[in-house]
């Protein structure tokens, strides 16, 4: 394949972060060791938790903690249907039943209105993710949880850094999950990290990510039936380094998403630009726009990439896969505002390479072709 111009993502690795690694590969302590404590601990602290417990990636860490929220058969989890599969699908690992809701237009996440009407005997939990860089109405989503004694778990894989009210995406529930893909706010390769401020929610993930060993218990005892989601020290390195420079990093990305807005502000009749809802702020993991009128959004996809720049549809709707529809017997229309922002949207690059000049030449590529 081509290489592009303009890649849709492009992870930055500076010349500090592979000396981080460097180190731990000649110290000879590649798993279990200093690195992933050192990562947890200012992980922790970057976002106002007072655990961390650092996974093999943002998917293991959501099913650790709905098993630790107690999470299993027979229950009913409420979630987007406008998310990455992973958050959904953890929910169908513990053989519980995700129960979807339509999202708001703005925030492209789950309307909170809609919520209320879905609740049943069986409701256990909220999952809430917290889409493309910005959170979900947290104050309303509480509000309905403590009304209905549901636990909140958040997905905040794509939103590190974005806060609601001032207070950051990953402090509302009782444990929330990043994941640090290589396309994400920062990245440790493959990685994740499950946040709370619940002792006992920290050391069941930590037990359960170890093969159910107990926290201080002998090496081949398994208290539990465990998994082996460990974060290894090379990818932990890498986090520690990555997130020394994440405040910068997102900043940077609010500049050129800021630029993309200018520049895409004469053509607001064919193009919808990102908005943050009330109370929020966007920390950009993806800048997503739709394409409005007629144009087939697949059509300008592939336009696009003829001319060396990378763009991507952002996303599917859940329930429309195939194995859900099957499972749950989902259909179009269930959904109407999800689906049709799926029809529409696309993701724009984004990456801190980025410059003015840059955007300029994607708007006027976009511009051309629509
Ligand atoms: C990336 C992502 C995940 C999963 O993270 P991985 O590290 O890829 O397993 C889950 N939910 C959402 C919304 C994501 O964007």
């Amino acid at each position: 394949m081509k290489k592009l111009l303009y890649p849709a993502a492009r992870p930055q690795v500076t010349k500090e972060d592979r000396k981080r690694v460097d180190k731990v590969l000649r110290s000879g302590v590649l798993s279990i060791g200093p690195e992933v404590v050192a990562f947890e601990k200012q992980f922790a602290r970057y976002v106002g938790t007072k655990y961390a417990c650092a996974v093999s990636n943002g998917t293991t860490g959501l099913h650790l903690s709905l098993i630790a929220a107690g999470i299993g058969e027979g229950d009913e989890v409420i979630t987007s249907p406008f998310s990455f599969i992973a958050s959904s699908n953890s929910i169908l690992y513990v053989g519980a039943k995700p129960i979807f809701v339509d999202i708001d237009p703005v925030s492209y996440n789950m309307d909170p209105r809609e919520v209320e009407k879905k609740i049943t005997k069986k409701t256990k939990a909220l999952l809430v993710v917290h889409i493309f860089g910005q959170t979900s109405n947290m104050t309303e989503l509480i509000k309905i949880a403590k009304k209905y004694k549901l636990r909140v778990i958040e997905d905040a894989c794509e939103s590190l850094g974005a806060t609601h009210r001032g207070k950051k995406a990953g402090t509302f529930g009782e444990s929330s999950v990043f994941s640090f893909y290589p396309n994400k706010q920062m990245t440790t390769g493959e990685g994740g990290m499950i946040v709370t401020n619940e002792r006992k929610i920290a050391t069941t993930c930590m037990e359960l990510r170890n093969q159910g060993r107990a926290l201080n218990s002998a090496w081949l005892e398994h208290k539990v039936l465990g998994y082996n989601y460990r974060l290894d020290e090379m990818s932990a390195a890498l986090g520690v380094s990555q997130l020394s420079r994440i405040e910068k990093s997102i900043a940077r990305n609010r500049r050129i998403a800021g630029w993309y807005d200018k520049h895409l502000a004469p053509y607001s009749h064919l193009v919808k630009t990102p908005e943050a809802a009330a109370n929020n702020s966007h920390s950009y993991f993806v800048y997503v726009v739709q394409i409005l009128g007629t144009r087939q959004r697949d059509r300008v996809i592939e336009e696009l990439k003829k001319r060396g720049i990378g763009s991507r549809p952002y996303l599917p709707s859940i329930h429309l896969f195939e194995f859900y529809r099957k499972r749950f017997g989902y259909k179009k229309g269930n959904f109407p505002i999800s689906e049709s922002v799926s029809e529409r949207s696309m993701a724009l690059p984004l990456y801190n390479g980025l410059t003015k000049k840059d955007v300029k030449r994607i708007v006027q590529a976009l511009v051309s072709i629509l």
